[in-house]
């Protein structure tokens, strides 16, 4: 099944959106694939960089081990074939944040075969989406070119950061899936701890392939968009790069092959050199490096090491936890929210427990453009707010009010219900007298509530819940009105 937009309609009839991602994602580690240098965020220019990173002579490199295992730890997350043999090759091309004049990567032997991640689309729909490969390969460093008017400056802080690059097939149809592909795959990276998927920092990159076919027919061909860097460009990328293709072939021309970019401003793609091919980069194994070879037992640890993940963790919500598949859906969809919420659910019922951070604490952080993890409210707090209600401290009502007031000062729900005196009154002793006040009150409706009139009866209730300011329990105050007037 393809969704709504997979499908364009042109002058000439329907055309079908055929993206293939090749995403960047930075290892997560210490120090660079081949250098013991820092990979800190951030630092100044020209901080972290080693002999080995700026290309000094006589330098050589010493593969990283970590940065292995979080390759292969990655690849099991994706389903993938480990490879037992791999080879780190020479692409080589010049560039002025490029110091050795070629990048070290993996091309015809990569560490991790194919493999395939499940993508939840919208309409509640999974699609299986093909991995063709991860390898791993050092990051360029970068050009400055505002900092000098008469000069581009280089920062070489980021050459030599490992990055994984992870190859999908063409299985992406529309912006939808290509939106929903990016947040599934950042969000198995983010449970494995191996990339941040930290799009602003460029952390998580995409090269977005785009082709258009008419339905049913062969693949067309593509074009490459490079470096994208958030999911909002990558859906207009494609939308605009899709409309100009085809364009093109209902004005009779041809699609070219080439390397295109993306304006954010204007929101086009621009033509930025003709595709190059592989023979282009002379490829050759890198003979500072040998080949990469890993046992069995190695593999099986970094498995037997892996945490639950989220097609995991929403299988174990719906069957264990009893909650829905959309409910389940959304709370596994980021490592964070998931943990927030396991806490929030330990030893509580866990769909109150999920009406609350999807409902209420959701709507709050949405009004106020937070993440959860800055969230003001701590799961614990309104795991105790849930207790509250529980043990019939608080209404339902008022419970909301106290998160309410929790979220805007930080404060545990026991203060606010003690310094507001919100606790639910359900001592019988006090409620009747509340009662006795009302009835006497209002001797005339009572008599048309004892003659027939039933309705009346909401309007006592309604009555002895004001004269308590909210706090009385609803089900004494039920309880006592009809012993006193039926
Ligand atoms: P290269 O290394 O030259 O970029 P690859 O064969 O590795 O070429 O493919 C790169 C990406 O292009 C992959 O993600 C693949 O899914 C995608 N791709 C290949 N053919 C098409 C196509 N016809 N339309 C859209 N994407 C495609
Ligand atoms: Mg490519």
């Amino acid at each position: 099944m393809v969704g709504d937009d997979a499908v364009i309609e042109g002058a000439t009839g329907s055309w079908e959106v055929v993206i293939g991602l090749e995403v960047h994602a930075q290892v997560i580690s210490d120090a660079k694939l081949f250098s013991g240098a820092a990979t800190a965020f951030g630092a100044e220019p020209n901080t972290q960089v080693s002999f080995i990173d700026a290309a000094m002579p006589g330098t050589l490199p010493v593969i990283n081990e970590a940065c292995v295992a979080q390759a292969v730890r990655t690849g099991l997350g994706l389903n993938a074939e480990i490879n037992r043999y791999s080879v780190f090759d020479r692409k080589n091309y010049f560039y002025p944040d490029l110091p050795p004049n070629y990048q070290i990567s993996q091309y015809a032997q990569p560490v991790v075969g194919p493999g395939m991640v499940r993508v939840d689309l919208e309409d509640g729909s999974v699609r299986e989406v093909g991995i063709e490969r991860l390898h791993l390969e050092q990051d360029a460093g970068k050009s400055l070119h505002d900092r000098r008017p008469d000069a581009t400056c280089v920062d070489l802080n980021r050459a030599g950061v490992a990055l994984m690059e992870i190859v999908s097939r063409p299985d992406l149809r529309g912006v939808g899936e290509a939106g929903a592909y990016i947040r599934k795959l950042r969000a198995i990276l983010r449970y494995l701890g191996t990339c941040d998927g930290n799009m602003e920092q460029g952390s998580l990159r995409c090269d977005v392939n785009v082709s258009v076919r008419r339905p049913g027919a062969p693949l067309g061909t593509r074009c490459e968009i490079k470096n994208v860097n958030s999911v909002r460009f990558v859906q207009q990328a494609i939308d605009y790069e899709a409309r100009r293709q085809i364009d093109i072939l209902e004005g009779g021309g041809e699609i070219e092959q080439e390397t295109r970019l993306f304006d954010a401003d204007r929101g086009v793609t621009r033509s930025m050199r003709r595709k190059e091919e592989a023979h282009d980069y002379r490829y050759f194994p890198d003979p500072d490096l040998l080949p990469l070879e890993l046992s069995d037992a190695y593999i099986d640890a970094i498995r037997a090491g892996l945490p639950e993940l989220p097609d995991q963790k929403k299988v174990r919500f719906v069957e264990q936890l009893g909650l829905s598949e959309y409910d389940a859906g959304v709370l596994v969809a980021e490592k964070e929210v998931a943990d927030y919420f396991e806490r929030v659910a330990d030893g509580r019922e866990a769909k109150t427990a999920s009406n609350w951070v999807t409902g209420e604490l959701f709507g709050k952080l949405n009004e106020s453009g937070r993440e959860i993890t800055d969230s003001p409210v701590s799961p614990d707090d309104l795991g105790d707010l849930i207790d509250l209600v529980a043990d019939g401290t608080l209404s339902g009502r008022l419970a909301k009010e106290v998160f309410d007031a929790m979220f805007e000062s930080g404060r545990p729900p026991g203060e606010i219900v003690e310094e507001r005196g919100l606790e639910q009154v359900s001592d019988r002793g006090e409620i009747e007298a509340l009662v006795d006040t009302v009835v006497g009150e209002n001797a005339d409706k009572v008599e048309e509530y004892r003659a027939g009139k039933d309705k009346l009866f909401g309007f006592f209730v309604g009555q002895v819940m004001k004269a308590s300011q909210g706090r009385a329990n609803p089900k004494v105050v039920n309880d006592i009105l009809r012993q006193k007037l039926d």
